[in-house]
């Protein structure tokens, strides 16, 4: 999607801001000689900032609005290495509140919902946006934070809360947690926001079903802003994001290239409006595709598709390019197996090999599956994975992500 007039002046009004702070981007900027971009083949040419350009900007130089303007900060989980601080000004917290605000707006959320939001408060953005966006809308926030299962079930009952936010994996414990204590009449749930990772169509449907809610994907990254940069509306697959707030291209991970639209790639932002840490061609590394054609329910708003995997996701089996989506895409074909599953890639023998374990019920024949997923995943992807079939409940599940692709070989060592 080619960037417009308005957002190249939007773009530019960035650089000003960037190199006339001297802030980390902003330097890199003057020292590459770039001002300004004046057409849309130009802004091509601008470099991207990656991860590790952030990491290197630790702790503070990001900063591109004066001290005085900076209001908070938020910082990146940071499980490996140093973490990314990112400053506000009131004006990025407000934008993120009304972005966040939009996308409840779009699930069909209004002023009327009760929002138990369970993503945890702090140094990072999750919590907090889902609460920001909550009361800009005028609804009525119940901020829980993570855990605490019986305390959540009890004020989901109590409050008769509407709407819950939440990981994937935790609504799912949520679900199952309702279901066993047979207290799904007594939840007045009608809608779940889900945010944070990727989630497979089983698990999807398994958390609405046994809920009895729609579930909405909600988007966005602690770099730019937070959640709430993009939903999916009540109509089609795919999610709206704002372009007034970003822009975004899709690119090849491997050449640095656009994809025309429709094709699938490597996500990148720009923001337009932000004043503490603008980014300019951020590489995100989540893959997905711009959905050109307008969607059924009207929106203006431009949408990327369901998010397939990250580009550091991709892993080589016996040659074979596989993303975790496209395993999950041949577990979905077999109806007797749960959303849970893990996968593991180690060295033997010279050779990497993937384990896959997956839940069922002992109505079942073990080995008769998992002989059928081998079948299945061979013919469909191209090699034969060792499959294991386990009880329903063995495999583990977490309040946060749950990882479900366990990589053996970089740690033998
Ligand atoms: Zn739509």
């Amino acid at each position: 999607m080619q960037i417009t007039e308005k957002q190249l002046e939007q773009v530019n009004d960035r650089i000003k801001a960037l190199v006339s702070a001297g802030s980390f981007y902003g330097k890199k900027l003057r020292d590459a000689g770039i001002t300004e971009v004046k057409t849309a083949e130009d802004f091509l040419k601008l470099p991207f900032s990656e991860k590790k350009d952030l990491r290197d900007a630790y702790p503070l130089g990001l900063m591109t609005a004066p001290e005085e303007k900076i209001v908070r900060i938020h910082s990146s989980s940071g499980t490996t290495g140093t973490p990314v601080i990112i400053p506000y000004t009131a004006k990025d917290v407000d934008d993120w509140a009304t972005m966040f605000a939009r996308c409840y707006e779009f699930a069909g959320i209004t002023n009327k919902d009760r929002i138990q939001i369970t993503p945890g408060y702090g140094l990072w953005t999750a919590g907090i946006g889902f609460q920001a966006g909550c009361e800009k809308l005028g609804a009525m926030a119940v901020p829980m934070g993570p855990g605490n299962t019986d305390k959540q079930i009890e004020m989901m009952i109590a409050l008769e809360t509407t709407v819950i936010c939440a990981t994937s994996s935790y609504a799912l414990l949520l679900a199952e947690e309702i279901q066993k204590r047979g207290i799904r009449d007594k939840i007045k749930l009608k809608k779940g926001v889900i945010g944070s990772e990727r989630w497979s169509k089983k698990m999807r449907d398994r958390i609405s079903t046994e809920l009895g809610i729609e579930l909405y994907d909600i988007y966005g990254l602690t770099e730019i802003y937070g959640p709430g940069i993009g939903i999916n509306c009540t109509k089609e697959e795919g999610m709206h994001y704002w372009d007034d707030f970003i822009y975004i291209e899709i690119i090849d991970p491997k050449t640095g290239e656009p994809v025309p639209d429709g094709e699938q790639g490597e996500i990148v932002i720009t923001t337009l409006v932000k004043e503490g840490a603008p980014l300019i061609r951020y590489r995100t590394h989540d893959l997905s595709r711009i959905i050109p054609e307008p969607c059924s329910c009207g929106s203006r708003f431009p949408r990327l598709d369901m998010i397939m995997g990250r580009t550091d996701d991709m892993m080589k089996i016996k040659g074979v390019n596989v993303f975790p989506s496209q395993i999950e895409e041949v577990l979905g074909m077999f109806p007797e197996i749960s959303s849970e599953y893990q996968i593991r890639i180690s060295h033997l023998d010279g050779k990497d090999t993937m384990r896959i374990y997956v839940e069922t019920t002992g109505d079942v024949n073990f080995d008769d599956l998992s002989k059928r997923i081998a079948e299945k995943v061979k013919s469909r992807i191209g090699f034969t994975p060792i499959v294991k079939a386990v009880e329903i409940g063995v495999l583990p599940r977490s309040m946060k992500k749950t990882a479900r692709v366990i990589d053996e070989r970089f740690n033998e060592d």
